[in-house]
């Protein structure tokens, strides 16, 4: 449960220094610093980590996060991510995972308008009606997430069950803080092609012949923004 698991007070408490070391050296050299970077993708329930292995090399200067709730699962991205830094000096130091339940704690690590992009690849679908509460993507939700967004970032979600595909398309295209992405921009993002090869789900779903359904938003701005 979430007992078990350390929760930063705010975005200011997460220690990058222990995910990205490489960019945050411990030895400064004094004078003028630049300003430290920021996380600016997230992968909500990213799983095995397919999607961070596959970004990192194509985002080399982007810090990234996978936020994974299940304690194993997490543990073996970390090693993961270790055994890739080890066999491929100065690579795969931006990306890192954090064992978090992303329902309730975005907000503990996200400033406003941090994220460029945040993704939800596959996620779990809570069929039932009375469960749809839990699914990650809601109206509600989905506030929290334009929150932690810059104007101009992008939300990429992904499924093999189509009523699921559905409702996450629904809950973008009813919220008044994102827009869908015109198509001929979704067939030259480099990114899309990965949301349906990287992930250890989407290679099942690809072996069995799956169907998927995407979903691609922009966080738009409001006038009164
Ligand atoms: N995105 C990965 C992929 O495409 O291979 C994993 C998909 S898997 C079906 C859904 C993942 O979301 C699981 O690993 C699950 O533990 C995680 N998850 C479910 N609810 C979560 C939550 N509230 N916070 C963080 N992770 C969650």
């Amino acid at each position: 449960s979430d007992s078990h698991f350390p929760v930063p007070v705010s975005p200011d408490e997460v220690d990058l220094s222990q995910h990205y070391p490489r960019y945050f050296p411990a030895d400064k050299g004094g004078g003028e610093e630049p300003p430290p970077p920021r996380i600016r993708f997230a992968d909500v329930g990213c799983g095995f980590g397919g999607l961070l292995v596959g970004l990192s090399p194509l985002f080399p200067d982007t810090l990234m996060i996978g936020m994974e709730l299940r304690d194993k699962v997490t543990e073996y991205v970390k090693e993961r991510i270790l055994a890739l830094r080890a066999s491929n000096p100065g690579q795969y130091d931006n990306i890192s995972v954090v064992r978090t339940n992303s329902m309730k704690y975005i907000p503990n690590y996200f400033r406003k308008a941090q994220l460029t992009k945040m993704f939800f690849l596959f996620p779990d679908p809570h069929f039932k009606e009375k469960n749809h509460r839990r699914r990650v993507i809601s109206t509600q939700l989905l506030d929290e997430y334009a929150y932690v967004m810059e104007v101009g970032g992008i939300i990429y979600t992904i499924t093999d069950v189509e009523e699921l595909g559905e409702w996450m398309r629904s809950c973008l295209e009813k919220h008044p803080l994102f827009e869908a992405v015109p198509d001929e921009e979704i067939k030259a993002d480099p990114v899309v092609k990965l949301l349906s090869t990287a992930t250890e789900e989407s290679q099942k779903v690809a072996r069995n012949g799956g169907q998927t359904f995407h979903a691609i938003f922009r966080r738009i701005s409001l006038q009164e923004e």
